[in-house]
C-alpha cells in the first residue's frame, strides 16, 4: 500500500506554498538586509501593556479563557464601536476573540461558504482569503485591480479604484460572499463612503454576506477618515467587521483579533471559531480590556504613522521610485518601471541581496502574478531604519 496519501490523492490547496511573507523574511535575515518586507512594527509595544500582561500572568489568569473571549474584552470593544463609529453591538452575542484576524477571517468564511458558492475577491489581495475560500469549496470570483500608470488591460481598473459596474456583472445567484480590506493591504487604498453606498446597492436585495478586513482601521493618513462597513446600515446587517490588536498596539506575535457581526452571523462564527482554537490566550485579553480603556492609545496611531511614512517617501523621493502616497495601513507600494524590466519577484530577491533592503513583489497578491513592476515597502520601522533604507535604494 502507498503510505504518501499525497502520491494517491492530490493536495487541497496544490497552488500553495510557503508564503511570500516568510520567504523574504528568512531571506532579510540570512543576508542582514533591512527587512521591509513581511508586515510588522520594527519597535516594540508599550511596557505598559507589558507589564498589564505581566500582572494578569502572575495573577494566575493561566487557563482557558471563554470561548467567546474574555467578558471585559468583548464589553471594551463594544463601547469602542459606539465610540468610535457609533454602533452598539452586544458583547455577549455579537462580538467575539479570535486568535488573530486570520482566525476570524477564516471563521467568517467557513460560516457562509458552501460547495458552488462564488466569493467575489478583489485583487491584489491578501493572501490568506482564497485558500479559506477553495478549503470550503468555494470559487473565487476575481475584480483586478491595477496601478494608475498601467496601460490597462480591459478588465483592470485605473489606481486600485473599483469599478463598480464590473462589481454588478460579476454578481451572480451563486455569489454568496464579497471579502472587502479597507485600509488596503497591500495598496494602501481607503474605501470612501461611495464605495460602502455602491456595495450596499449592488447587495441589499441579495442573500450576499460581506467579510470586512478591518485590520489597519487605525492607520490612516493625511486626516482621512476610516468608514468602517459597520457604519453603513445596510451593509452592517450583513457584515463581518475583522479587526487586529496586532497592527493597532504593535503586538502582532500576540496573535489577537476579533470579529462584529450582528447576532444570527456571530452564531454561525462561533460553531466554526470553537474548533478552530476553541479560545484565546487569556491573560493578553485582560490586559488588553485594561489597556483599551485609555482611546489614545489607537488614537495616536494616525499621527506616529504619518511621521514614519513621510520620512520614509522624503528618502524616497531623490530615488527613481515612482509612487502616489499611500492613504492607509503601514504600507507604502512603488513603481520600478522607470528602473528596470525585471519581473518584480527577481527585482525584490536583487534588491535584498545587493541594495540590502528585503521588499515583497505585489504580482504575488494576484492570483494570474500580474506584474506591473511594483514592489511593497513596509514603514512600520525605526526612523534610522526607514533613513538608511531610503538611501540605499536612492542608489539604485
Ligand atoms: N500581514 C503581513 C503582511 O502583509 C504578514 C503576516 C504574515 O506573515 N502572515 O506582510
Amino acid at each position: 500500500m502507498n503510505k504518501d496519501p499525497l502520491k494517491t490523492r492530490s493536495s487541497k490547496l496544490p497552488h500553495v506554498g510557503t508564503t511570500i511573507f516568510t520567504v523574504m523574511s528568512k531571506l532579510a535575515t540570512e543576508t542582514g538586509a533591512i527587512n521591509l518586507s513581511q508586515g510588522f512594527p520594527g519597535f516594540d509595544c508599550s511596557p505598559e501593556l507589558v507589564s498589564l500582561v505581566e500582572q494578569y500572568l502572575q495573577k494566575g489568569f493561566n487557563q482557558y479563557a471563554p470561548m467567546t473571549g474574555v467578558p471585559a474584552l468583548r464589553e471594551a470593544l463594544a463601547q469602542k464601536a459606539v465610540n468610535q463609529y457609533n454602533v452598539s453591538y452586544d458583547p455577549e452575542t455579537e462580538v467575539t476573540i479570535t486568535s488573530g484576524a486570520t482566525e476570524a477571517i477564516f471563521a467568517a468564511i467557513t460560516a457562509v461558504v458552501r460547495p458552488g458558492d462564488e466569493v467575489i475577491v478583489f485583487e491584489p489581495a491578501y493572501d490568506s482569503y482564497v485558500p479559506a475560500i477553495e478549503l470550503n469549496g468555494g470559487t473565487p470570483v476575481y475584480i483586478t485591480l491595477a496601478p494608475a500608470n498601467e496601460s490597462a488591460p480591459e478588465t483592470h481598473t485605473a489606481d486600485y479604484t473599483i469599478d463598480w459596474q464590473l462589481v454588478a456583472e460579476k454578481i451572480t445567484d451563486k455569489t454568496r460572499l464579497i471579502l472587502v480590506n479597507t485600509p488596503h493591504n497591500p495598496t494602501g487604498r481607503v474605501w470612501t463612503t461611495t464605495d460602502l453606498d455602491q456595495l450596499a446597492n449592488l447587495i441589499q436585495d441579495r442573500a450576499i454576506w460581506v467579510v470586512s478586513d478591518e485590520v489597519y482601521e487605525h492607520i490612516l493618513f493625511d486626516c482621512r477618515k476610516h468608514h468602517s462597513l459597520m457604519t453603513h446600515p445596510v451593509l452592517q446587517e450583513r457584515t463581518f467587521v475583522i479587526g487586529s490588536f496586532g497592527k493597532t498596539f504593535h503586538i502582532t506575535g500576540w496573535k489577537v483579533g476579533y470579529c462584529f457581526a450582528p447576532r444570527p452571523l456571530t452564531t454561525e462564527f462561533r460553531k466554526i471559531h470553537q474548533y478552530l482554537t476553541f479560545s484565546t490566550v487569556t491573560p493578553i485579553q485582560y490586559a488588553l480590556a485594561d489597556y483599551l480603556k485609555n482611546p489614545d492609545h489607537y488614537l495616536q496611531l494616525p499621527a506616529f504613522y504619518q511621521h514614519k511614512r513621510d520620512l520614509f517617501l522624503d528618502g524616497l523621493r531623490q530615488s527613481r521610485f515612482r509612487f502616489r502616497t499611500t492613504e492607509g495601513s503601514f504600507f507604502q507600494t512603488v513603481s520600478y518601471a522607470d528602473i528596470s524590466h525585471e519581473p518584480d519577484y527577481e527585482l525584490a530577491l536583487r534588491l535584498t541581496k545587493e541594495i540590502g533592503v528585503a521588499a515583497i513583489p505585489v504580482s504575488v497578491f494576484y492570483h494570474r502574478k500580474n506584474d506591473y513592476r511594483v514592489l511593497r515597502f513596509c514603514f512600520a520601522k525605526d526612523d534610522a531604519t526607514l533613513i538608511e533604507a531610503a538611501d540605499r535604494l536612492s542608489k539604485l
